[in-house]
């Protein structure tokens, strides 16, 4: 008989991980804590009116199709390319950026702002790739087996990189730019981290590369959640299972293995092997009571940032908006500083607006609009008392409205609202921090939660809690190494 795989968590990393091993002959079981899969990339509907409710789009595309192709499968969806990437707006200004990929037509926008950007961008970009082709393949799409061999795999990094390794995010942008706008914009991309530029280490420019030349950004038609029913649909054609509202709450083991783990109603769900797709680091704590995970130890661990995320219908079009709209204050430095701790700045917050109905007009009635509001805040540890949420977002809509020269608060017909409770509470993550344990130098590589068990032989880990880390590709990518560890485990390979 075929083996049998129970996967904890249908988040894209869970879903790509059943997908590889389903497609390899293993019968597969999803246990699902929610009412429908997807994880963190979900979807709302209300009133006509449908949102995805965080990942907007993605980099790497071509992970989606490595993952499909590894498979035997056909790609079950579309990319749309995004182009611009996304408007930038500074508070008192009326200028928009608009971020193209193309770095002459990008390059017009600043003149008489940074002299010389052209020549300036493309310098840092050329570091920014040279940074990405050092490391992608020795370091980020690696399993490691201890510390010493991650380190080994560091050594055969270029040690021209070195310096990088030093400095933040800010620093080395401002190396190349003088301008206040032209280092902002560029380093915004290190809030999709779930940190700021100022803590951000420089390596992670790398990821200016990906934006701008590697691949840019991508949404997918019909909108993103199609990505999760497109791969149900995949996983429906093997020998898969879901079951719904189960959430695993303890376990018995044998002999170093696993035997079974316990849902909510002391159901036990026995496999032969167990794949983690929620939190790797609250799950071992909380499920496998592990000391290196208590609640003690996870508290000091450095998690990202929370989202205060919001979801509003307007009966009317805002057609001279882009996609994806980042509207900033006058203080980045100051605020940047204090987002992640101090609740205070929520007075004047920076926010990010999805117009969802931009490529899928299916997402709202005719003549309406489909908004999805991200704004950053301060997670549980440091705002635990979400009773003024409406007062923040009024703040956001007012300025909003004031920004884009047109109120829309007469237009709402339909609003919901995820505050860092809520995202802790739906998804398991710990202290509602949106991106899970921050990508800094002591939480990534052979220092981040393994993607296999310190005990039991038959666990392993996938998603962006695990290696390599954070965002969509990741998630695909951990699939493979997940999936190459238990290749492993059966054919009695050791670790
Ligand atoms: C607001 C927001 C915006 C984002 N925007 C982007 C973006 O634009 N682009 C991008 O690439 N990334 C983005 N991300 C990050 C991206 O969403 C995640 O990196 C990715 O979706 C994580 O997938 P995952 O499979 O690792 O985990 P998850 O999606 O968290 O899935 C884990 C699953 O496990 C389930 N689970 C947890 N505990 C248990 C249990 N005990 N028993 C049973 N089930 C359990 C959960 O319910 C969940 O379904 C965003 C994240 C947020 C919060």
């Amino acid at each position: 008989m075929n083996k049998h795989v129970i996967i904890v968590g249908t988040g894209l990393g869970g879903l790509s991980a059943g997908l590889r091993l389903a497609s390899r002959g293993y019968r597969v079981t999803f246990v699902e804590k929610n009412r429908q899969p997807g994880g963190r990339l979900n979807q709302l509907k209300k009133d006509g009116f449908t949102f995805d409710i965080g990942p907007s789009f993605f980099s790497m595309p071509y992970e989606f199709v490595e993952l499909v192709n590894d498979c035997g499968l056909k790609m079950p969806f579309e990319f749309v390319e995004l182009d611009p990437l996304y408007t930038v707006h500074f508070r008192g200004s009326n200028k928009k950026f608009s971020l193209y990929k193309d770095i002459g037509k990008l390059s017009r926008q600043f003149e008489g702002i940074e002299p010389d950007f052209k020549k300036k961008f493309t310098a840092y970009l050329k570091k920014c790739e040279q940074l990405y082709n050092d490391t992608v393949d020795i370091v980020i799409k690696q399993n490691f087996n201890s510390i010493p061999a991650y380190f080994q795999a560091l050594m055969q990094v270029n040690p021209k990189h070195v310096p990088v390794l030093f400095k933040s995010f800010w620093k080395q942008v401002s190396t190349y730019f003088d301008s206040k706008e032209a280092r902002q914009i560029v380093s915004l991309i290190a809030f999709f981290l779930g940190r700021t530029p100022f803590d951000t280490n420089a390596i992670y420019t790398l990821l200016s590369h990906i934006e701008f030349t590697h691949t840019g950004y991508y949404n997918v038609k019909g909108g993103m959640y199609t990505i999760v029913t497109s791969l149900i649909d995949a996983l429906s054609k093997f020998d898969v299972s879901f079951h719904y509202e189960t959430e695993i709450v303890g376990y018995q083991s044998h002999k170093g293995e696993l035997v079974s783990l316990t849902d909510q109603h002391g159901k036990d769900w026995k496999s032969d092997i167990f794949v983690i797709n929620a939190d790797a680091a609250f799950f071992r704590g909380s499920v496998f009571r592990r000391k290196k995970f208590s609640p003690g130890r996870l508290n000091k661990m450095s998690w990202t940032m929370g989202y205060l995320t919001f979801y509003v219908g307007i009966n009317k079009k805002l057609p001279h908006l882009e996609h994806h709209n980042y509207f900033l204050g006058n203080n980045y430095e100051e605020y940047a500083q204090d987002v992640m701790k101090n609740p205070g700045t929520l007075e004047k917050p920076y926010y990010y607006v999805n117009i969802l109905s931009k490529h899928n007009p299916g997402c709202a009635p005719e003549g309406h609009e489909a908004l999805f509001f991200v704004c950053p805040v301060p997670n549980l540890k440091y705002k635990p008392d979400w009773s003024d949420k409406q007062e923040i977002i009024r703040s956001i809509l007012d300025d909003f409205s004031e920004r884009i020269h047109e109120d829309i608060s007469e237009n709402i017909v339909c609003q919901m609202e995820y505050t860092p409770e809520d995202w802790e509470r739906a998804f398991n993550l710990y202290l509602g921090s949106g991106l899970g344990l921050s990508h800094t130098m002591g939480q990534i590589g052979a220092f981040r939660p393994k993607n296999y068990d310190e005990k039991f032989r038959n666990v392993f880990y996938v998603g962006a809690s695990t290696i390599p880390g954070a965002g969509l590709p990741m998630a695909v990518i951990s699939s493979k190494l997940a999936a190459e560890r238990i290749h492993d485990f059966m054919a009695g390979i050791p670790e």
